[in-house]
């Protein structure tokens, strides 16, 4: 034993709509010693993703369910408090699959060490120049295909991975319309990030309608983050050849797959429709990070982090993400 309390918060039964904490309660349990091999993270940033909501499930998905009674799973940046292990040392600044706790214990091998010295506030890796960054990146260029003149419609566009899509299709040279929840929020995307259109979709009306007169030309590449309503509709306004990245159905997590009308579009259209998950490109990170590294600092991409402090605050925190209360790239920190 550390001597030390783990504060987590964990599953303790699958959640069926938006997760409670009766279904997310917290517990202190004593820190065991590292086993061999294996490092102890006191966690300085926990990433708060629409994705763990999949993980409470047991629906088949990308990677295994949270097991009942695990803290919830999360990538974390924290620093080394206690090392078994050659390849570490006290004091690094690394980032892995953790949790939602005070203390990640993980074999070496899953961790990336971070550059503090860069000088780069480590939230950043979270971030632009995290899983957030090159899910746009990936998304965008490898499964949409941009080309200078395609329209390009992208829904949650204020959000995390929205906000960073609109601004790298822009880079490419294409016409960028993207659909958000506030007035707020499509004034940040057209006025700041140079979108050229954008939608409110909780007061736009019918969505068809709205992105037709929003594209005049169609839509070439639909990056879909939300599912749902909005991706039925999108279908509707595609050109011929389009391509629809699939990245997430946040529509849905906390609830059931609505049945889609209009398919058919992608066989009218000869569309190609794709969906992926960021660690499908995990060879080529290194060059996607490069390359955001390289217009963050030439000032071409913007971005917003929404830090939330305190991890007793984590669970009102991640339902921000389901009403679009959250203003960037969510995450919890704890202070060191
Ligand atoms: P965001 O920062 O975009 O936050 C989520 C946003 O989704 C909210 O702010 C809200 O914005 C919007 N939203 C929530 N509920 C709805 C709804 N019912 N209808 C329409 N919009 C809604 O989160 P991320 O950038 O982290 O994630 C965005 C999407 O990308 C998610 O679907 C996520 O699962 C996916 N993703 C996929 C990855 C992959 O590898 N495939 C990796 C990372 C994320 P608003 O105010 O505009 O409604």
């Amino acid at each position: 034993m550390t001597g030390l309390t783990n504060r987590q918060y964990y599953l303790a039964s699958r959640p069926k709509a938006a997760p409670t904490s009766a279904e997310v309660p917290m517990r202190d349990v004593a820190l065991a010693a590292p086993s061999t091999g294996e490092v102890i993270i006191k966690n300085m940033f926990i990433s708060l993703d629409p994705a763990i909501r999949g993980w409470m499930s047991d629906a088949p998905n990308y990677i295994k369910p949270i097991p009942i009674g695990d803290a919830v799973r999360s990538s974390v940046i924290g620093r080394v408090h206690k090392s078994a292990s050659d390849d570490y040392v006290e004091g690094d600044v690394v980032m892995t699959f953790g949790g939602w706790e005070t203390y990640t214990t993980a074999p070496a091998a899953a961790l990336n060490k971070l550059d503090e010295s860069a000088g780069v506030p480590l939230s950043n890796f979270l971030s632009v120049l995290g899983p957030t960054g090159l899910t746009a990146y990936f998304g965008l260029l490898n499964v949409g295909k941009p080309k200078a003149g395609d329209t390009v419609l992208v829904s949650a566009a204020a959000g995390a991975v929205g906000s960073i899509v609109g601004q790298i299709a822009k880079l490419k040279g294409c016409r960028v319309v993207g659909m958000a929840g506030s007035d707020e929020k499509c004034a940040w995307i057209k006025d700041e990030l140079g979108f050229d259109e954008a939608i409110n979709y909780k007061t736009c009306g019918d969505f068809e309608t709205a992105i037709n007169a929003a594209c005049p030309e169609g839509v070439d590449i639909y990056f879909d983050n939300v599912g749902g309503d909005i991706f039925d509709s999108a279908l509707l306004c595609l050109n011929k050849h389009a391509r629809v990245a699939v990245c997430g159905w946040i529509s849905s997590y906390n609830g059931e797959v609505p049945h889609f009308k209009n398919l058919w579009q992608l066989v009218a259209e000869s569309v190609t429709i794709q969906g992926f998950v960021v660690l499908d490109y995990i060879d080529q990170f290194p060059e996607g990070i490069g390359q955001l590294v390289q217009w963050v600092m030439a000032g071409k991409l913007q971005f917003k982090e929404d830090i939330v402090d305190g991890l007793d605050n984590i669970l009102p925190a991640f339902l921000k993400l389901f009403d679009g209360s959250n203003d960037g790239k969510l995450m919890i920190r704890i202070a060191e």
